[in-house]
């Protein structure tokens, strides 16, 4: 019997979901905005919706297993997120929402970062020992996969490099710290940054605007995206002298803005890695863009999948399971 799960993925601009097969083809998908309100019901409504209308392209019974990734911080043990950037949950039970939908079905929840990590692992054709993944979106995320297994720490919650503080009197970061990654990289932050120092208004004000205008080489756009490349290589040559990295992979919506944000950070990491096994970690621009956090939460779903012993992607978690 082939699995199918159902993988998810919540986060600060969108909810996806889709219905994927054990070899990580995706069937049927779906998205929907993250709705922007304090409300925890109206945003639970919203991603039950989702989850209802994917679920729905499944054959009955044909669901092993439900996979979640989340903005952080996650609770994996409790089954609860509670996302910077969704104010509306805190501790909200996120697993219980979904298994709502899903009933009596193994449920497991991990961080979006693990996800994305662990997406691109098992489905980027990285085989090395020792990769990062990052996304760079609303918030900052990441995820470490070492020797092929996701390394979560003791509360789920390793990886969560946009919280790495690169700025000692850096600016008061939401999540209590100061000087974090994420204060300087986020797309968010650019874009704030980016006004504040003259980017003209007209233009679309996000990140998407911000990269067509430091493409098309104006000024304190480039610079909006100099200064988070240089937040971002000052965190990766850190993690890169901890951990002894080979690989670090970056995805997420500000990444897809492509060379404007790549040609500074290669720059910028050069500048900054002194010791040779720093300097020969390699950074790739995400193989699998949007979907490697969904492919992600499919792998940790099949690898929870009661009939799926056999068709295991090459990994297997420290995840709880829930259902
Ligand atoms: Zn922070």
């Amino acid at each position: 019997m082939t699995a199918t799960v159902l993988a998810v993925d919540v986060g600060g601009t969108k909810f996806a979901a889709a219905l994927v097969d054990a070899d990580g083809s995706i069937r049927a998908r779906a998205t929907v905005p993250t709705p922007s309100t304090r409300d925890a019901g109206v945003v639970a409504d919203a991603l039950r919706g989702l989850v209802d209308k994917v679920a729905s392209h499944s054959a009955a019974g044909e669901l092993s297993s439900v996979g979640i990734g989340s903005a952080g911080p996650v609770d994996p043990v409790a089954g609860t997120v509670s996302p910077v950037n969704i104010p509306a949950w805190r501790d909200f039970d996120l697993v219980g929402a979904v298994g709502r939908s899903v009933p009596d079905r193994p449920i497991v929840l991990a961080g979006d970062g693990h996800c994305m990590a662990l997406g691109e692992y098992w489905r980027g054709g990285f085989t090395t020992r020792a990769m990062l993944g990052i996304v760079v979106s609303t918030g900052i995320g990441g995820g470490l996969v070492i020797n092929g297994r996701i390394f979560t720490g003791p509360t789920g919650n390793a990886g969560h490099i946009g919280h790495m503080s690169v700025d000692v009197a850096g600016e008061l970061c939401p999540c209590g710290g100061r000087g974090c990654v994420e204060t300087l990289a986020s797309g968010p932050a650019m874009v704030r940054w980016a006004l504040a120092h003259g980017w003209l208004e007209g233009h679309p004000c996000d990140a998407r605007g911000l990269a067509h205008d430091a493409r098309a080489g104006h000024p304190v756009a480039e610079e909006a995206f100099a200064r988070a490349a240089d937040a971002l290589a000052t965190a990766i040559v850190s993690a890169a002298a901890l951990i002894d990295l080979d690989d670090v992979v970056i995805g997420g919506g500000v990444a897809a803005a492509g060379d404007v944000l790549f040609l500074p950070l290669r720059k910028a990491i050069d500048a900054r890695a002194g010791l040779g096994f720093v300097r020969r970690t390699r950074v790739h621009a995400s193989p699998l863009g949007a979907d490697a956090g969904l492919l992600g939460a499919a792998a940790l779903a099949l690898d929870a999948a009661p009939s799926a012993e056999l068709l295991r992607p090459p990994t297997s978690m420290d995840y709880q399971t829930k259902g």
